[in-house]
């Protein structure tokens, strides 16, 4: 079984498929926190790379399950790559058509084997089209804001909210409107709306259209 959920930043896709996975014994692959680690790598670099060039160097990969931890070249970046600069970072390296060739390579061939909750801006299109259940996950530009600006204060960043809805708007922006692959609404995709539901909810609501 393949579920696939895209949707916009911040609109609880993360927590949703944690728990989707849980629920129904299925293994989870966050197809943003690949796009982030080559961020990182970039970032790192600084403005000395090249991203073609790049896209070979770098190794990008899971750790062992449940965790199933981000790493790049063999190191668990799963805390670094969450920053407001490795975000916009992200977004901007997404759009390049090499880098998401090879992301999508990777992702297909991880999903060949095994039962999957899929999560990003175009697995339900793109990485898994013959997905068994494809859920768009959204909720207003407001409150996915607001919600990724609690969970990065919880975790001790200092930002402020006008930072963050700026962040979200601009990432929003470039992800529907790119060339290649951008987010959009599968055909086939059942939208959910997650104002006022909790993780619980969701994963409840989800849960039962898969029976
Ligand atoms: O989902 P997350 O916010 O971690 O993704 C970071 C960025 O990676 C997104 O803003 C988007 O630009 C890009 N991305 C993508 N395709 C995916 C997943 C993420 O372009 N399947």
């Amino acid at each position: 079984m393949i579920i696939a959920i895209d949707g916009p930043a911040g609109a609880g896709k993360s927590t949703v498929a944690r728990g989707l996975a849980k629920a129904l014994g299925l293994d989870l692959l966050d197809t943003g926190a690949m796009y982030r680690a080559f961020a990182l790598a970039a970032f790192r670099k600084g403005s000395d790379f090249n991203v073609f060039e790049l896209i070979d160097q770098v190794q990008i990969d899971f750790g062992p399950s449940p965790e199933r931890k981000i790493r790049l070249d063999g190191v668990d970046v799963s805390d670094e790559i969450r920053s407001l600069e490795i975000s916009q970072m992200a977004s901007q390296l997404s759009t390049v058509s090499e880098v998401r060739r090879a992301m999508v390579a990777t992702q297909q061939s991880i999903i060949s084997l095994g039962n999957w909750v899929l999560e990003g801006r175009d697995v339900t299109t793109v990485v898994a089209p013959k997905a068994d259940l494809k859920i768009f996950l959204t909720a207003s530009i407001e409150e996915r804001a607001r919600r990724r600006w609690v969970e990065m204060v919880a975790k001790g960043d200092t930002v402020s909210l006008p930072a963050v809805v700026k962040e979200v708007v601009e990432r929003d922006h470039r992800d529907y409107t790119r060339d290649d692959s951008p987010l959009m609404l599968a055909e086939d995709a059942i939208i959910v709306e997650s104002f006022g539901l909790s993780p619980d909810e969701i994963i409840e609501r989800i849960v039962a259209m898969t029976q």
